[in-house]
C-alpha cells in the first residue's frame, strides 16, 4: 500500500520503529532489561518482540521488554522487578482470550510457561500456572484422576484460566478449584481459597486485581484412566463443530438467557469482514483472522457486531477477550 493511502493509525504503526529509534527506551525501561538479563540471562530477555506470534488470534504489535518464564520463580522474578520499577507488566498466557493492540504493549511481556506438575493425596493436582490446560488433563488421567478432563479443549494455561474462569456450559475451572497460589499486589504470595476469588460467569477477582496467579491446587477424583480417556474425546468431539484457524473462541459472553452467537446471526452478521477479519461463517461468535489482520480490523469488527446487535434486539453484548496494550489511539 502506498504511504499517502494509509489512515493515520496505519501511518503511525508503519513509522512505530522509527519512533521508538529517535525516542529511545526509557531509562527505567533499560534498567528492568539489564537486571532481568542478570537473573535470566541476557539471551532471553528481548525488545520490541512482536506479539503477534504469540496470540492466537495473530495480531498485535511489540512487547517493550519480553521474556519466557518457564517456572513459577522466573515469573515472580519478572513481576517483582516491573512492580520494584514502577512499570507496567503483563502475563501472557497462550493468548487465547486477548486482543493486543497495534501499538502493543508498554512495560514487561511475561509469556508464561511455567509447567510443573504435582499429584497431591486425594486426587488434588498442583499445577504452575503456565501449564497447558490440556496436559494437564492428560496427565491427571494417566494417573487415574478425573474431574478435569473438560480442560482437554480449552485453549490456555492454568493461571488465565483461574483468572477468567474458563469452562464449558457445563464445567468451570472454578468448581474444582481448591486454590491458587496468588501474588498479590502487596508483594506476598498466598495460597488463597477458591471461595476468596469472587467468581462469575468468565470472570473473578483476579481479571481487575493485578494479582499474577503462581500455580492452582484443583480437586480431581479417582476415575479409571480408560474413562478419563473417553470423556476427553467426548470433549474433544464437540470441538469439532468449531472453526479452525486464527480465533480466540467466543468473542463475547452469553447474555443472561440467550447466546451471543444466535443474536450475530440473527442480526446477519455471519461473513462481516473489515481488512483481514471476519465474523466466522460456522460460528457467529468467533471473529477469524483471515489473513492479514491487524487489531483494529478486529476492534472495528467487535464495535460493528455490538451495535448492530444492540440495534436489532437491544442487548448489549460484551467482550468475553481482554484488551491489551495501547488502546487509546485506536478507539
Ligand atoms: C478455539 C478456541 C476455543 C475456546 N474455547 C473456550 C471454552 O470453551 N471455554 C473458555 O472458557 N474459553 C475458551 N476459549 C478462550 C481461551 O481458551 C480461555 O479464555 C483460556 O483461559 C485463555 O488462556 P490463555 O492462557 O491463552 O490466556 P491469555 O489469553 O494469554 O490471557 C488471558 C488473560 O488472563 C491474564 N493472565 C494470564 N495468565 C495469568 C496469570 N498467571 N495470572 C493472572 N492473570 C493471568 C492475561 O493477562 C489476560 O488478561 C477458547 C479459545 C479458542 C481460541
Amino acid at each position: 500500500m502506498d504511504h499517502a493511502e494509509m489512515t493515520t493509525h496505519q501511518k503511525a504503526v508503519a513509522n512505530m520503529p522509527a519512533i521508538h529509534y529517535l525516542l529511545g527506551m526509557s531509562a527505567t525501561t533499560k534498567l528492568l532489561r539489564d537486571r532481568l538479563s542478570a537473573t535470566v540471562g541476557n539471551s532471553r530477555v528481548r525488545e520490541d518482540e512482536p506479539l503477534a506470534k504469540h496470540c492466537n488470534w495473530r495480531v498485535g504489535g511489540p512487547a517493550d521488554i519480553f521474556y519466557k518464564a518457564d517456572s513459577a520463580t522466573e515469573l515472580e522474578t519478572g513481576v517483582r522487578l516491573a512492580r520494584e520499577l514502577n512499570l507496567p507488566f503483563t502475563i501472557l498466557g497462550f493468548g487465547a482470550n486477548i486482543l493486543v493492540s497495534d501499538f502493543g504493549i508498554r512495560g514487561l511481556v511475561i509469556l508464561n510457561r511455567s509447567h510443573r506438575i504435582a499429584f497431591l493425596p486425594a486426587a488434588v493436582v498442583e499445577a504452575d500456572s503456565g501449564t497447558n490446560l490440556a496436559v494437564l488433563a492428560k496427565e491427571a488421567a494417566r494417573q487415574g484422576i478425573g474431574g478435569l478432563e473438560f480442560l482437554v479443549g480449552i485453549p490456555g494455561t492454568v493461571g488465565a484460566a483461574v483468572a477468567v474462569n474458563a469452562g464449558t456450559r457445563t464445567e468451570w475451572i472454578s468448581a474444582i478449584l481448591d486454590s491458587a497460589l496468588v501474588l498479590k499486589s502487596s508483594g506476598e504470595t498466598d495460597w488463597l481459597p477458591a471461595e476468596a476469588l469472587d467468581f462469575s460467569y468468565r470472570s473473578s477477582r483476579l481479571k481487575e486485581s493485578g494479582e499474577v496467579v503462581l500455580a492452582a491446587r484443583l480437586k480431581g477424583r479417582p476415575c479409571e484412566p480408560e474413562v478419563a480417556e473417553r470423556n476427553m474425546a467426548d470433549h474433544l468431539r464437540v470441538r469439532k463443530t468449531q472453526p479452525t484457524g486464527p480465533s480466540t473462541g467466543s468473542v463475547f459472553t452469553n447474555p443472561d438467557g440467550d447466546f451471543a452467537g444466535r443474536l450475530i446471526e440473527a442480526a446477519g452478521l455471519k461473513g462481516f469482514q473489515v481488512g483481514g477479519a471476519q465474523v466466522s461463517e460456522m460460528h457467529a461468535n468467533f471473529i477469524m483472522n483471515v489473513g492479514g489482520a491487524k487489531a483494529q480490523d478486529m476492534q472495528r469488527v467487535i464495535t460493528h457486531v455490538k451495535m448492530e446487535v444492540e440495534k436489532r434486539f437491544g442487548i448489549r453484548l460484551q467482550e468475553e477477550i481482554r484488551y491489551l496494550g495501547d488502546w487509546q489511539d485506536q478507539q
